[in-house]
């Protein structure tokens, strides 16, 4: 048996170092002679491992002191209605921005709870690109603008932090935190689920600013409200104990590779030869406005649709797996994250050389 190159959007690729620390700690863990699994959320070992990765994901994204970092349950959609419950704050407007398919996901939640105000949406052209910031329209009186960093789906990222007309910036950073450093600092909330480009899927991280915690909507459920998750350590309950363990390790690993902005590095040299391999070739396409190709999820057509089937298959016999789209919008897509190492990506672009020659 040997490890495939798994180009799935999530869950996805862990680093293998990673799970080779893990399967040597799974019988016991230091000397407490049991696994992650079976400890107490409330024991001194268990604490440590949670404290850990709180201060390496502070390291690693440089998270200001006034903000909380939670590690919560319900995934990054717990968060959509879970950000309106905590920041509406007595107002009954939120603005988001729609650039794909995950924005869309965000903003139907968003309408239980509150009225929202489109700043912009590129829904029209097919989201293959970023709207410029002057033609936003973003209401004073909302109580935040919300937007998704990269589109998971259509393959869209922002290359820079929007301006959030002096409201609450809030993203969802699902599947590109931890690509690439971020200024924490201009963020009223950063949420993310961790099956993209952190760790296994079952946990989340809410990264927010304190002073906006406290005033939840009327009937918010205790597990949805970060000001109680904060007071409680993001122990309200029981926490998922090993994704969190798993998402340390992670962080742990990403310290090793040189922090973020060594990532970013190795992420942008990734995504650039994928994209040159698609552009120069005739056989394959990129619909999304360069300027604003995401580095993690690179979505193609090839031009012949009927091959895509046999293009999936033949891929999989080559150990590259995975590359179907999504379902709701066909074609193929490669998600390269962090841990799929650039080997992984030559070895993609080889055998997409190799499928044209045979099939172009
Ligand atoms: C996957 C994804 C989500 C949903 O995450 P869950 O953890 O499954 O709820 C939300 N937003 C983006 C950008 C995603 O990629």
């Amino acid at each position: 048996m040997s490890r495939v190159y798994n180009f799935s959007a999530g869950p996805s690729m862990l680093p293998e170092p990673v799970l080779q620390r893990a399967r040597d700690e799974m019988l016991e863990w230091g000397d407490t002679g049991m696994s992650v699994m079976e400890m107490s959320h409330r024991g001194k070992s268990f604490v440590a491992i949670a404290e850990k990765a709180e201060a390496d994901l502070r390291e690693l994204l440089a998270v200001p002191a006034d903000y909380k970092v939670l590690f919560v349950q319900g995934g990054a959609t717990g968060q959509f209605a879970a950000v309106p419950m905590n920041l509406l704050r007595g107002k009954t407007t939120a603005c988001y921005v729609s650039t794909g398919l995950w924005s869309e996901k965000a903003i139907s939640e968003a309408k239980m709870y509150c009225q929202v105000a489109l700043a912009a949406s590129t829904k029209e052209g097919g989201y293959t690109t970023i709207p410029g910031r002057e033609t936003w329209n973003v209401p004073a009186d909302a109580a935040y603008l919300h937007y998704t960093s990269n589109e998971t789906i259509n393959g869209v990222e922002f290359q820079d932090i929007p301006d959030a007309n002096g409201l609450p910036l809030v993203c969802d950073m699902s599947s590109n935190i931890l690509s690439r450093p971020v200024d924490v600092s201009r963020y009223g909330l950063i949420y993310a689920g961790a099956q993209k480009n952190m760790g296994p899927a079952g946990i989340a991280v809410v990264i927010v600013r304190e002073d906006l915690l406290g005033q939840v909507l009327p009937g918010t459920p205790g597990i949805l409200d970060l000001k109680k998750l904060s007071d409680n350590g993001s122990m309200l309950n029981t926490p998922p104990t090993y994704n969190w363990y798993l998402l340390g390790l992670v962080l742990e690993w990403l310290k090793g590779q040189g922090g973020l902005a060594a990532m970013e590095q190795v992420n942008i040299r990734k995504s650039a030869k994928l994209y040159a391999a698609i552009d120069a070739s005739p056989f394959y396409s990129n619909p999304v406005e360069p300027a604003y190709r995401s580095r993690m999820n690179v979505p193609f057509r090839l031009a012949k649709a009927e091959l895509e089937k046999t293009f999936a298959s033949e891929a999989k016999s080559a150990g590259l797996v995975t590359l179907e789209g999504h379902r709701q919008v066909g074609g193929m897509r490669a998600s390269i994250y962090n841990a799929m190492p650039e080997a992984g990506v030559d070895a993609l672009i080889a055998f997409m050389g190799e499928f044209e020659r045979k099939y172009g």
